[in-house]
């Protein structure tokens, strides 16, 4: 059974939902970004998908994981970590398959990493389908168009939305107050991406290229200035730190998330950094969205959506890089 919300009231349902957990929307920031935030009664963004992802409230750029406390001899740990419950509202179907992405390696290849995994078991996800497709976005190539793992779905009209909820923890959630139920069905969605990334054999075909000369030839303008990294929902490689206080019995571990696209990610002991140049720092990226990760997990790390493209001052774009590779290969 689908049900409908007119738009004018999901403000007031947000802020009923506000009572039972901490909840996050797309809205837009001071400097005019748009981005996930927790809802105080700002005026939503729904008109796209976000500049930023939702990755920052189940993956934060800084957690810390744990003190160490120093007792006599010996130490003790008391771990840290967020159990609050969590409500993701207006999740486009691009994001939830990175999402999903996430939940695949911190909570089944990795196996199970507990801060991630906590916070992903308190958060209810509220999808919303595209009207329209994003700038850049090339979603309908990549497959991840509609939603997965979402315990409700939203679908806008022009003065309310069809609901469908989709877990049981999402349908208690639709308050008789703001939600009457309804025949209607999700309104069709036909979205067409201008963009388009030519995926078959995609994964054997970049990494049979690894020496392919629009390497070097898109690396020339990259900047190594991370943005790629830091807007992209799937990337997910983090360091780890300890922080110790002189003069006192605690410290602490916490992680913070890093780039391929720097040098000193690849440093070791000794100093040697395996991947000095531009060119293999900007191929690690693309074979590690497009090309490894499916090799080793059978699931594609891109999702499609296009921030990568959007954010690069350079205007590198990935699909462009690929395609180049694609149609040589596939002639
Ligand atoms: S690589 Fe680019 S297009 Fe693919 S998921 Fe990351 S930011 Fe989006
Ligand atoms: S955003 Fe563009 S310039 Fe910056 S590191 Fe990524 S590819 Fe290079």
């Amino acid at each position: 059974m689908n049900y409908v919300i007119e738009k004018a009231d999901l403000p007031n349902w947000l802020d009923l939902l506000c009572k039972k957990a901490r909840v996050v929307v797309p809205a837009e920031n001071d400097l005019g970004a748009s981005c996930f935030q927790e809802f105080k009664g700002q005026q939503l963004f729904l008109e796209a998908r976000t500049d930023f992802s939702p990755r920052k409230f189940l993956l934060p750029a800084v957690e810390k994981m744990f003190f160490f406390r120093k007792k006599n001899f010996s130490y003790r740990i008391e771990p840290l970590g967020s159990k609050e419950p969590t409500i993701l509202f207006g999740v486009r179907p691009c994001d939830t398959h990175a999402l999903h992405a996430l939940d695949e390696l911190f909570i089944r290849f990795l196996g199970e990493d507990q801060y991630y995994s906590t916070r992903r078991k308190n958060t209810v996800l509220i999808a919303l389908l595209c009207n329209k497709p994003c700038s850049n976005g090339f979603c309908t190539s990549m497959g991840t168009s509609r939603p997965v793992d979402h315990d409700i779905l939203f679908a806008e009209r022009e003065t309310d939305f069809v609901v469908s909820p989709v877990s049981e923890k999402g349908k208690n959630l639709l308050h008789k107050n703001f939600f009457k139920q309804t025949k209607d069905p999700l309104p069709e969605q036909q979205l067409n991406c201008e963009k388009e990334l030519l995926t078959e054999d995609i994964e054997d075909n970049l990494y049979n290229n690894f020496n392919h000369p629009v390497w070097k030839q898109e690396s020339e303008r990259c900047l190594s200035c991370t943005a790629c990294t830091q807007v992209c929902p799937t990337c997910y490689c983090y360091s780890s730190d300890d922080c110790f206080e002189f003069g006192s019995a605690n410290s602490e571990r916490a992680r913070f998330r890093d780039s391929c696209q720097l040098q000193r990610f690849s440093e070791i002991a000794g100093g040697h950094v395996f991947r000095k140049s531009r060119e293999s720092r900007l191929r690690q990226f693309v074979l590690h969205k497009l090309s490894y990760y499916k090799k080793h997990h059978n699931l594609q790390l891109c999702i499609g959506c296009g921030r990568c493209i959007d954010t690069c001052p350079v205007k590198i774009d990935l699909t462009e890089i690929a395609n180049t590779i694609q149609r040589e290969a596939l002639k």
